[in-house]
């Protein structure tokens, strides 16, 4: 019987689960590693007491594809998955009870170590190896990188091949504030999108269906406020940011019982390579993610599948 391969991927985002659930359903083992606490990259929800949730991270995903689109019909039908009557053109849907339920829908049963930095990937002695935290390797017969590109590139350094394939690609940073209020705001505001105000989303997260906490909002610097204030450090963007909501609700500012702020460095890919996927000339390293299609979870999606099936159907 010939062995399966052994796949190792960076990232539980929605590019490094796609791929890993592709594989882990046609019978493959992989194992993903993310620096982070929690699965789902930039599809996140942060939880304080009680119903308080805010998803801080994409807002939203749409599906065009037809693979994506029957992987959100069934979060749908498992409850993970639910629409959000809002906007014009393609359906909108969030998950339930927050978006970062979309990635645990994906990771379930997966082999996923959070809490571990990837810092070099290289090829050594016919092998594939992830070096951990700087000190642990382990080894693969493939590796998916699926960090954003200028992180992907740093770990891939050594890989000259990659090198000109990342060149091109660029992103704009989003700082985001969440607010609870004390207040109602105007019936129906469930969300507005403007990209010239310096608040260019703002969204009444618990309008969201499937949603139990009451007045979370969530607020998104549009791409110029970001960069300029990007390095500021997060009470200072909370600060600044939080005025500006209070103005753009007509709320009181002792209607705030409370805010935080979150950077985005690498939020919105602005350039993308045009590729799903690139990978080194024997196939034993890969890298995909938003980066390689567009500023869209489901972008990040279809590289991370696509990578699966390229090395599901690799020799
Ligand atoms: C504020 C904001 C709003 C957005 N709104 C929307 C929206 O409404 N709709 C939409 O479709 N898209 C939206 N997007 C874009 C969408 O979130 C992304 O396109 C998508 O989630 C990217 O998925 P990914 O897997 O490619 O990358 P990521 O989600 O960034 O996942 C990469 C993962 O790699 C991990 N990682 C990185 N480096 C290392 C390392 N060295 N070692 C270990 N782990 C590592 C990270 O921790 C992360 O979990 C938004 C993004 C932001 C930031």
């Amino acid at each position: 019987m010939t062995r399966i391969p052994s796949v190792g991927i960076i990232g539980s985002g929605m590019a490094g689960l796609a791929c890993a659930r592709h594989l882990a359903d046609a019978g493959w083992s992989p194992v993903v590693f993310d620096k982070g606490r929690g699965v789902g990259g930039r599809v996140a929800t942060r939880r304080l007491d009680g119903d308080v949730q805010f998803d801080h991270g994409a807002q939203y995903v749409t599906a065009r594809d037809q693979g994506f689109r029957s992987v959100i019909a069934n979060m749908s039908k498992s409850g993970a998955a639910i629409r959000w009557n809002v906007g014009s053109g393609d359906p909108r849907f969030v998950g339930t009870p927050g978006m970062a339920n979309l990635a645990k829908y994906l990771a379930k049963g997966l082999d996923v170590r959070q809490g571990m930095t990837a810092t070099a990937v290289r090829r050594s002695d016919g092998r594939s190896e992830i070096v951990v935290d700087g000190e642990v390797s382990h080894y693969f017969d493939r590796v998916v990188v699926t960090a954003p590109a200028p992180q992907a590139l740093a770990l891939l350094e050594t890989q000259e091949t990659f090198l000109s394939d990342f060149a091109d690609v660029k992103y704009e940073p989003c700082l985001t504030l969440m607010a609870n209020l004390n207040t109602e705001v105007s019936e129906g505001f469930s969300c507005r999108s403007d990209s010239d105000a310096e608040l260019a989303w703002i969204a009444n997260d618990s309008s969201k269906p499937g949603r139990t906490g009451k007045g979370c909002w969530v607020a998104q610097a549009n791409a110029g406020w970001s960069a300029v204030n990007l390095e500021l450090d997060l009470n200072s963007i909370k600060t600044k940011m939080l005025p500006l909501l209070i103005r753009e609700l007509g709320i009181a500012a002792d209607a705030v019982v409370h805010s935080a702020a979150h950077r985005w460095r690498f939020a919105k890919v602005v350039q993308p390579l045009g590729r799903r996927f690139v990978r080194n000339a024997d196939a034993t390293i890969y890298a995909g993610g938003d980066w390689c299609l567009g500023a869209r979870v489901e972008a990040a999606w279809m590289s991370g599948d696509a990578i699966a099936r390229d090395i599901l159907e690799a020799p």
